[in-house]
C-alpha cells in the first residue's frame, strides 16, 4: 500500500466512521421523537374519551363503542411507548467502538465488531 493509499484508507474510515455515529446519533432521536409523538397522542387519546363521557352523561349521547374503540387505542399505544423506552434504554446503555463506530456493551473492554482495546 502507497502513502497516498493509507492517506486514502484512513480518511476513508474517519468518514465511515463519522457516518455510521451521526445515523446511530439520528436514531436515537428518531426514537425519542416517536416518543414524544406517541405520548402526545395517549394524552389526545384519553382527552377525547373525556369528551365523550362527557356528551355521554350530559348529553345522552350513545358514546359507547367510540369510547371502547378509543380505549382500545390507549393500549396499543401504551405498547408502542413501551416498546420504544426500551429501545431508547438499549441504545443509552451502549458505547461506540472508537475505530469503527459499532454501538457496544458499557462494559466491555474490547470492541466485539473490531477487536479494538477500549480504554476506560
Ligand atoms: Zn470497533
Amino acid at each position: 500500500m502507497t502513502f497516498w493509499d493509507d492517506v486514502a484508507k484512513t480518511a476513508n474510515d474517519a468518514a465511515n466512521y463519522t457516518v455510521k455515529k451521526a445515523n446511530e446519533i439520528t436514531t436515537l432521536a428518531k426514537l425519542r421523537y416517536k416518543l414524544h409523538i406517541a405520548e402526545t397522542k395517549l394524552e389526545c387519546t384519553y382527552e377525547g374519551i373525556g369528551r365523550l363521557y362527557y356528551s355521554a352523561v350530559m348529553d345522552g349521547d350513545d358514546t359507547m363503542e367510540a369510547i371502547s374503540d378509543l380505549m382500545t387505542d390507549i393500549t396499543e399505544i401504551n405498547a408502542e411507548i413501551t416498546g420504544l423506552k426500551e429501545q431508547i434504554a438499549e441504545l443509552k446503555n451502549k458505547q461506540i467502538c472508537p475505530k469503527c463506530g459499532a454501538f457496544i456493551p458499557e462494559s466491555s473492554f474490547y470492541c466485539n465488531n473490531c477487536g479494538t482495546k477500549i480504554d476506560g
